[in-house]
């Protein structure tokens, strides 16, 4: 193992640690999150053994999968989905994390889309965010099933505030897909995973915890 793969391999080690103390194990998932690393990364990442990689654009995502190709991996959409962007998507994405919309739904359902989806909260109610208020996940959910797709959880992104607050918004979003018979609950980053899979994360999402710190600027077109 080179020193890339080394270095990936030992702080993996370290989150599945961690994330089995929070009582995770056997339940938690780790999704690296490789945005803004070159496939080289996703590369270093498989032969440390890491199989589930998660993208914020799509652009990103579809170069990385393609140059990938034949690859045992999972790819994991966790950004702002457009509307646009989900047809180039569809063959490559095993979890889309992040869907807010009914339209998303129609164009996945459109393209007889298997693979697991995940409705995004937002609790912030702030312009501009992505998710759904919870107050609208139960009519989301009920539209994804009506299509016939495989509405398997929730995903939340919290707010930058303190690790206590975060959890009481872990908890609420647990509550309120357990209501729906859900399953999957994707919550947790490097800042806050252990609170969220102390509340029920079955999916955790990491990617400075495991690859440092990514470069300040998004590369050019990654969108
Ligand atoms: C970037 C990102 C992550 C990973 O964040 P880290 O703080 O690097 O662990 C997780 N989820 C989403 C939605 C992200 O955009």
């Amino acid at each position: 193992m080179d020193n890339l793969a080394g270095r990936i391999a030992s702080n993996y080690a370290l989150i599945e640690e961690r994330v089995a103390a929070a009582g995770g194990r056997g339940r938690t998932r780790i999704v690296a999150v490789t945005k803004t690393h070159p496939a080289e990364v996703v590369r270093a990442a498989l032969s440390a053994g890491l199989r589930d990689f998660g993208e914020n654009y799509a652009g990103e995502l579809i170069a990385k999968a393609e140059e990938l190709r034949g690859e045992d991996l999972r790819w994991h959409m966790i950004g702002h989905l457009q509307s646009r962007a989900i047809k180039g998507l569809a063959p490559h994405v095993a979890v889309w994390h992040s869907v807010s919309r009914a339209k998303e739904m129609d164009l996945l359902a459109g393209l007889e889309v298997r693979a697991q989806l995940l409705v995004q909260v937002d609790y912030s109610g702030a312009e501009g965010r992505n998710g759904v208020p919870p107050a609208e996940v139960a009519a989301l959910v009920d539209h994804g099933r009506a299509l016939g797709l495989n509405v398997a959880g929730l995903m939340v992104v919290t707010p930058q505030i303190d690790p206590p607050a975060r959890a009481e918004i872990f908890a609420a979003t647990r509550e309120l897909g357990e209501v729906l018979g859900l399953r999957e609950f994707s919550m947790g980053m490097t800042d806050d995973f252990e609170w969220a899979v102390r509340e029920g994360s079955t999916m955790v999402r990491i990617g400075r915890a495991i690859f440092g710190d990514r470069p300040a600027a998004e590369p050019a077109g990654a969108r």
